[in-house]
């Protein structure tokens, strides 16, 4: 059993913030769930409804615990992407509201973002600045169009855009989006590269402290570890190419920042999600028949036999990178399946250039005299940072032999 983040239930300093947020999305997804659906114009992505909730309730609003505002941005756009995410409607709501159950990592980042877990933690609510927000809804066009063009995309999976304020102003942007990770699986290694070097090590004593989860690691761990991305030529390039259309669009907004979240799953050591929702046993013997390993595809009947207890999101199998266990499994140079799952997506892509260079002036005079480390941290612009970004995760993906 494994925990992770800390039961956001009442008492807890941030139960109201979560209760507000939770009750906003609740009243504002289910009503426009209930709209009848026309294709989308383009005032539908810039629309913006606001909401004002209070202990008494009025005509509009049901009444709620606490007073507050809460905005939902692009309503119909996100029912729209929910529904090609394959989401069910009730499920969604279900999953996030049923109990007013949260889960806080607090805030694993440099940002200050918060994240939380829905319930069943399928889903990430991530608070984030107000830049990323205003980005959010900028490329929101282009974000959808991509999705559409190519389902399989491995940016990030956007569910919602809101805005709650608070009684003295206070106002918290939150988006809402995939939990990468599967609630039933025990992720052994996680890392998170950009292909950038500085800075980039998680430090030994950070990774023995952290006996939750595993540690997240960053590129110099990875080379130490001298992990790869195992893939054989069929899946590497199928992963490959979608990378590249996904890395286009993000340099084409000039985005940044951005990088590879993936989590490792050893099929031999198994053990369970962070709710112990199951325990799978590993059957070996599976994944040696040679007739299930020939597919580079995973054979459904062996997915079947490492999963016991509830299935991970049924809808998410549609999706190529989501497809095995809920990621894509790992295959050597001949193609045969390897007992090794892989959860990955481009996390944190709402970042543009200027956002990112100022991050970094501050941080240059916070943590930083020296002249020779200033040029090395200097921001790189959007194209730059994408090439460089695929050139790793390039030659991370290719066998070792061949480096
Ligand atoms: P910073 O800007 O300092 O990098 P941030 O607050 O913007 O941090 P992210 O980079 O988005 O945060 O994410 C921080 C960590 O949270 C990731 O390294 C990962 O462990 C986890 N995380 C973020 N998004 C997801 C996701 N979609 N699925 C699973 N885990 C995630
Ligand atoms: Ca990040
Ligand atoms: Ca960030």
């Amino acid at each position: 059993y494994v925990l992770v983040g800390t039961k956001v239930s009442e008492g807890h300093q941030n139960y109201v913030t979560a209760y507000n947020m939770l009750t906003g999305i609740r009243v504002s997804v289910s009503r426009c769930n209930a709209k009848v659906k026309s294709p989308l114009t383009d005032a539908d992505f810039r629309e913006s409804h606001k909401l004002a909730f209070d202990i008494s309730g009025n005509e509009l609003t049901p009444s709620a615990r606490y007073d507050f505002k809460f905005k939902d941005y692009a309503p119909k756009v996100f029912r729209d992407l929910r529904e090609h995410f394959r989401l069910d409607p009730a499920d969604y709501l279900m999953s996030l509201t049923a109990k007013y159950i949260l889960s806080e990592l607090g805030s694993p980042g440099k940002s200050g973002s918060f994240f939380y877990y829905s319930r069943d933690f399928r889903f990430i609510i991530k608070t984030v600045h107000h830049s990323e927000h205003k980005m959010l809804r900028l490329i929101l066009r282009e974000y959808y169009d991509h999705v559409k063009k190519h389902p399989h995309t491995l940016i990030s999976q956007f569910y919602g855009l809101h805005r709650l304020e608070l009684p003295f102003g206070h106002k918290v942007h939150f988006i809402i989006m995939n939990n990468l990770f599967p609630p039933d699986k025990l992720i052994h290694r996680t890392y998170d590269l950009k292909g950038s070097f500085l800075g980039r090590l998680t430090a030994k004593d950070k990774v023995k402290q952290s006996q939750e989860r595993a540690p997240v690691l960053k590129d110099l761990n990875w080379l130490q570890n001298q992990e790869k991305i195992q893939l054989g030529s069929i899946k590497r390039q199928v992963f490959l190419n979608q990378l590249e259309k996904d890395i286009k669009l993000l340099q084409r907004l000039n985005l940044m920042d951005y990088s590879l979240l993936i989590g490792i799953c050893d099929l031999t050591l198994g053990g369970s999600g962070p709710r112990g929702l199951s325990v799978f046993e590993p059957k070996p013997e599976i994944n040696n028949n040679p007739t299930s390993l020939a597919s580079p595809r995973l054979n459904r009947g062996s997915s079947l036999a490492y999963h016991t207890g509830r299935s991970h999101s049924p809808t998410a199998s549609s999706f190529t990178f989501y497809h095995d266990l809920g990621g894509f499994q790992a295959t050597d140079e001949s193609n045969q399946l390897i007992p090794e799952i892989y959860y990955f997506g481009v996390i944190d892509c709402l970042t543009n250039y200027s956002w990112v260079k100022r991050l970094e002036t501050e941080w240059r005079i916070l943590e930083t005299q020296d002249m020779k480390q200033e040029k090395l941290i200097s921001a790189i612009p959007a194209r730059e940072y994408g090439e460089r970004f695929l050139k790793f995760i390039k030659l991370e993906a290719q066998p070792k032999s061949k480096v």
